[in-house]
């Protein structure tokens, strides 16, 4: 790593999977915005479906995932029951739209249900919300934990898409993360399901996991590839256990560092390239065939709460603990303790807990920000242009934009502001140039480091 790139590795940024980000959410906003913003959806616009499933068989120690040990089928039976009731009340307050053309189930680890309850909600989807044809239906995996007839009811339902979490292979970090999952294993799901017809498999990876070499980075690029994954997106491990308690069983002194977690994310990279996969946005990877290279080639990539994706629609109505919806008027997050998010639906309320309503200036620097995330570049002033702005409404983030130039992180060329290949790393920390609400500080208490 350069020496001038050190300082802006350890600063904490976010990572504009939105902007505002969620920890600009406040109570303000709640269930009257979402059931105003939901019944402003247009009939016949398609819409994007997020369905959160906070349970775990066991928890891995690097997890920031809002999930749980259920310690027994019944209470993940009884979440299902309640999400059903929250797709029924979100179908109410959306009346006639054009139904999913994006399902996304994650969690936690949605193979937690057992075969019937998957199949159930998704027919309830289908009943209340209409799934379009050709709408595209992902699900995380956690390979260790699959249950019997599972590949088959996903299958059945009509999963295009399945993301397994590999994150490493190695054995001693494995035991250190708590995640024991031999390759073998991982191979036999990728092999079932695409006998069962589910094709596209996108595979997680992580770096920066305690006890974790270089080698061990190749080592999982080497074998996504040799899977045939899709998409395959390497994460950096955020170390913040006064956010994710049980990252406390992490032993901080065995964690790589900076240096160290660089030439990890760096060995990744060229592993990928090198098997002919295409490096889109900051950290994630896709085959050339794939349709979020062409999304990228053809300048049509987004950013939102599951990462990059190629789904171009409006709304996404987050289903479950914790989820997050998406309209145009603003974003509301559901309630996180599941107890209550199970009583709002039982009293047939929307069980919204927060959210924030968008500003003409949020929206302005929400699409410089999310262009730079996807594109690498940004042109301040024709996006002031586009979204209807006075034409120096963003100066001010171009002129911190400008003071990143020393140090090598971006080119700044009249309104155009560019980001080297070499220093995509620092993606998030020019985007935050963008950025009205997150002062550019130390702020670990909200958000990961940089590199
Ligand atoms: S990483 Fe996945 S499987 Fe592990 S605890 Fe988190 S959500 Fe569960």
């Amino acid at each position: 790593m350069k020496p001038a790139w050190i300082p802006f590795a350890s600063r904490a940024v976010p990572r504009y999977t939105s902007y505002p980000t969620a920890a600009d959410f406040s109570a303000a906003t709640g269930e009257l915005e979402a059931r105003r913003w939901a019944a402003d959806v247009a009939r016949g616009e398609p819409i994007s479906v997020y369905l959160h499933v906070p349970f775990c068989e066991t928890l891995c120690w690097y997890c920031g995932c809002a999930t749980s040990v259920p310690n027994g089928y019944r209470r993940v039976r009884d979440y299902a029951g309640r999400l059903k009731a929250e797709i029924a009340l979100w179908a109410a307050a959306l009346g006639s739209h054009g139904g999913i053309g994006h399902l996304h189930f994650g969690g936690g680890s949605p193979n937690a249900l057992q075969p019937g309850d998957f199949a159930a909600l998704v027919e309830t989807l289908r009943r209340e919300f209409g799934i379009r044809p050709d709408a595209e239906i992902a699900v995380e995996l956690d390979p260790r934990t699959m249950h019997d007839g599972q590949v088959e009811a996903f299958a059945a339902a009509g999963v295009t898409r399945a993301s397994l979490g590999v994150q490493t292979l190695a054995p001693d970090v494995q035991t250190a993360v708590n995640r024991i999952q031999p390759p073998e294993m991982v191979a036999r799901l990728v092999n079932d399901l695409r006998s069962a017809g589910v094709k596209a498999i996108n595979m997680d990876l992580m770096y920066g996991l305690p006890y974790q070499t270089v080698g061990d980075v190749v080592t999982a690029a080497r074998f996504a590839a040799e899977m045939g994954a899709a998409r395959v997106s390497v994460f950096g491990y955020a170390h913040v256990p006064w956010f994710a308690k049980h990252q406390k069983a992490i032993d901080a002194d065995a964690l790589p560092g900076l240096e160290a977690r660089f030439e990890q994310a760096e060995a990744a990279t060229e592993v990928l390239r090198a098997a002919g996969y295409e490096l889109i946005g900051l950290d994630h990877f896709a085959r050339a065939d794939d349709p979020l290279t062409f999304a990228a080639r053809e300048r049509r990539l987004r950013r939102n709460f599951q990462g990059y994706t190629d789904d171009p629609h409006e709304t996404l109505i987050g289903i479950g603990a914790t989820s997050i919806s998406q309209f145009r008027g603003g974003f509301v997050q559901n309630l996180k303790d599941r107890k209550s998010w199970g009583e709002a639906i039982v009293d047939g309320c929307l069980p919204v807990e927060r959210g924030i309503a968008l500003t003409d200036e949020d929206r302005l620097r929400a699409r410089a920000i999310e262009q730079l995330m996807c594109q690498l570049s940004v042109d301040a002033w024709a996006v002031c242009r586009e979204m209807g702005a006075a034409e120096g409404s963003l100066d001010g983030a171009l002129e911190r934009a400008r003071a990143l130039v020393p140090a090598g992180l971006c080119e700044v060329d009249g309104s155009l502001v560019t980001v080297p290949p070499a220093a995509r790393p620092f993606l998030r920390t020019v985007a935050q140039c963008f950025d009205g609400r997150t002062p550019a500080v130390e702020d670990t208490a909200r958000h990961a480091k940089a590199v």
